[in-house]
């Protein structure tokens, strides 16, 4: 057996169902040998994990990352952020606060357009279940709980994806502001889940090809939505570009209740500890 590790995992204070602390737990009872939480906008999630971790000086080894929602080229394209050496500067961290007031826009005029549909949905309770971070999933297993749709997945695809018919956008920095953030605050800015850009293996490698230009170091080669095909692929581009390979699960706890800590939907990842060896000695 090697040593696993999972470098992208969701958290209760953005829309995972775990919280911190019963996330590092999970992951100390499978055994991987590192973690890093990545949740959506903030860093409080790996905050709290790290208070934890000090206390009970445990072998895991954790990792302090993000995931942050940025546009270009009209796509919403999400960028992973790892802080291998230092903590993110208090800079970095005013900056992602800043991106809160965005949410708290869309969510407005989503509960706006759900009541239209004639939906019992208020802003308190989307508050309420979201905590730190109010997100769509948050809005999804509210309509799921009220048998409006009979799963997050439904909500999703009827109502609140960018196809959806009360799908409604929200501010997002640029991918390259984000980037330049990142970078400033001593992090290791990774585009995360490549298979979201595009099926075409050639509007991904021109995709990555203008992120490599703008300072993206590192790519998400495996991922619980990645095939076999998808990997080979994003391994040779991250090969062609001098990009650091980096993956993860993805994990959301319930939100995503078929992808498994540290081994993805049916065991399609497996993260070895050399790739944040590597990460370490490139970034
Ligand atoms: P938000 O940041 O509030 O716009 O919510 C985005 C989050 O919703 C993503 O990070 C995913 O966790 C989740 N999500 C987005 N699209 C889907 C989908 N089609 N099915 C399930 N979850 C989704
Ligand atoms: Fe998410
Ligand atoms: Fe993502
Ligand atoms: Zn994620």
């Amino acid at each position: 057996m090697h040593d696993l590790i999972d470098l992208h995992t969701h958290t209760s204070e953005s829309d995972g169902t775990l919280s911190p602390i019963a996330l590092l737990e999970l992951a100390h009872v499978i055994g991987l040998k590192a973690l890093a939480i990545t949740d959506h906008d903030t860093l409080s999630g790996y905050d709290e994990a790290a208070r934890t971790l000090v206390r009970q000086r445990c072998e895991l080894e954790l990792v302090c990352g993000i995931e942050i929602s940025t546009r270009c080229k009209n796509r919403s394209v999400h960028l992973l952020a790892y802080f291998l050496r230092e903590a993110p500067t208090q800079a970095f961290r005013k900056w992602v606060d800043t991106l809160r007031a965005g949410r708290q826009d869309r969510n407005q005029s989503l509960v706006g357009k759900l009541q239209a549909m004639g939906f019992e949905i208020t802003m308190e309770e989307v508050n309420q279940r979201g905590k730190n971070l109010p997100g769509r999933p948050h809005f999804a297993s509210i309509l799921v709980e009220k048998h409006y749709v009979t799963s997050i997945q439904e909500a999703f695809d009827r109502y609140l994806d960018e196809s959806g018919s009360c799908y409604v956008p929200r501010a997002e920095p640029l991918l390259e502001e984000a980037v330049e953030q990142i970078t400033a605050a001593g992090g290791l800015p990774a585009l995360a889940h490549p298979v979201r850009i595009s099926q075409d293996p050639q509007v991904v490698e021109e995709f990555v090809r203008g992120a490599r230009e703008v300072g993206v170091r590192a790519i998400e080669v495996y991922h619980s939505d990645h095939c076999p095909t998808d990997v080979s692929l994003y391994r040779s581009l991250a090969h062609r570009f001098s990009l650091i390979v980096v993956g993860g699960s993805d994990f959301h706890g319930e939100t995503k209740p078929n992808i498994q800590l540290g081994t993805g939907r049916g065991r399609n990842v497996q993260i070895e500890f050399s790739v944040l060896e590597d990460m370490r000695l490139r970034a």
